[in-house]
């Protein structure tokens, strides 16, 4: 187990594994993908001994995260390679879910048992504004797809835009009424890109959480090792609801995740100053040892906390380069 110069330890890694994203959601990528270095994403040779050399260090789950990850070609055969390595024992991936409906069954026998599928709107009409794609109902019918293919754990992730979706919280609320999966509101998070968008769309989670208490719904219960988001249930419901609050006090306290680019860089803080290249240590096996020690040591310089109340969000011009 790796720890920093904060006693926090590190099991999760996720790892972006392209920067390419085929929707064009609002307060990400408005104007769609455009490249700005050459798509040399990392390949399956490299992502192996990436994850081999992480695993070894104590990160037992990783996240296939992007851009939109399901566009490389090779997205199932990556999952299958991330699952065999020994001490992975959980592969996750999040997802627009635009192919999901078709590969739902292949994905989850290449060994990825979590998957988060991103739906911003219940609103067909809604929904295409938020992500610039007329793509709802052929997203739901992948949440049956990846029921029907026994994945253990299905979540939904809503970014909580005011005046955008709010309104649609009873919506959201009757989507988990009878399944069992969590739906969980992201709060908007500023970026070098969307900082007058956050000034008009941000609401705070708390707001959320008094009208979710206001319904009668309770919070669960964290776990040991839980993530990020804090559970509410309700005794008529079978879903969960989940609040990811990221300018909550302490926040950070609980970080136990590292990022690493589509183009291998180390990336410390999701609203770090930039990363570190390690790319360079991922061209044979037998640079184990050398790419271990350097990212232990790059660790001891993780910051305590992101600055994002303070509007610094570092590097992070959007969240498709490191998936979220
Ligand atoms: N393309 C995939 C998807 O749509 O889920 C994975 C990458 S996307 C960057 C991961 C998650 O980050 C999505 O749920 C997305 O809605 C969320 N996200 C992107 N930008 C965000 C922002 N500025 N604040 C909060 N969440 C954001």
């Amino acid at each position: 187990m790796i720890l920093d110069a904060n006693g926090r330890s590190f099991q999760y890694l996720r790892l972006s594994i392209t920067d390419v994203c085929n929707y064009r959601c609002s307060y990400c990528l408005p104007n769609g993908y455009v490249e700005e270095a050459p798509r040399r994403f990392l390949d399956i040779d490299e992502i192996r001994h990436l994850v081999t050399g992480f695993a070894e260090l104590g990160l037992w789950k990783v996240r296939l995260t992007g851009g939109e990850p399901t566009v490389r070609k090779d997205f199932a055969q990556i999952a299958a390679t991330v699952s065999a390595i020994p001490g992975i024992g959980k592969v996750a991936t999040t997802t627009n879910g635009y192919q999901l409906a078709k590969h739902a069954q292949l994905w989850r026998d290449a060994g990825i048992s979590a998957i988060n599928i991103s739906i911003d709107s219940l609103d067909p009409v809604n929904f295409q504004r938020i992500t610039g794609m007329d793509h709802l109902p052929r997203v739901l019918k992948g949440v049956d797809a990846a029921e029907a293919a026994g994945f253990d754990d299905i979540k939904i992730n809503t970014v909580l835009l005011k005046d955008l979706n709010h309104h649609e919280l009873d919506r959201f609320l009757d989507f988990v009424k009878d399944r069992q999966i969590s739906l969980r509101f992201i709060e908007l998070m500023e970026t070098g890109d969307n900082a007058a968008y956050f000034e008009k769309h941000h609401l705070c989670a708390s707001t959320i959480i008094k009208a979710l208490v206001a319904r009668g719904w309770q919070p669960v219960a964290r776990m040991i090792a839980a993530g990020p988001a804090q559970e509410f249930s309700h005794p008529a419901y079978a879903g969960k609801i989940g609040i990811i609050a990221p300018y909550a006090k302490d926040f950070c306290q609980t970080c136990n995740r590292l990022r690493v680019t589509a183009r291998g860089d180390l990336r410390l803080c999701l609203f770090g100053d930039g990363g570190h290249n390690l790319r360079h240590l991922l061209q044979s096996a037998d640079q184990k040892n050398e790419l271990q020690r350097t990212v232990t040591s790059l660790l001891q310089q993780k910051a305590s906390t992101h600055l994002l109340h303070f509007h610094q969000s570092g590097a992070t011009k959007n969240l498709s380069a490191l998936g979220g």
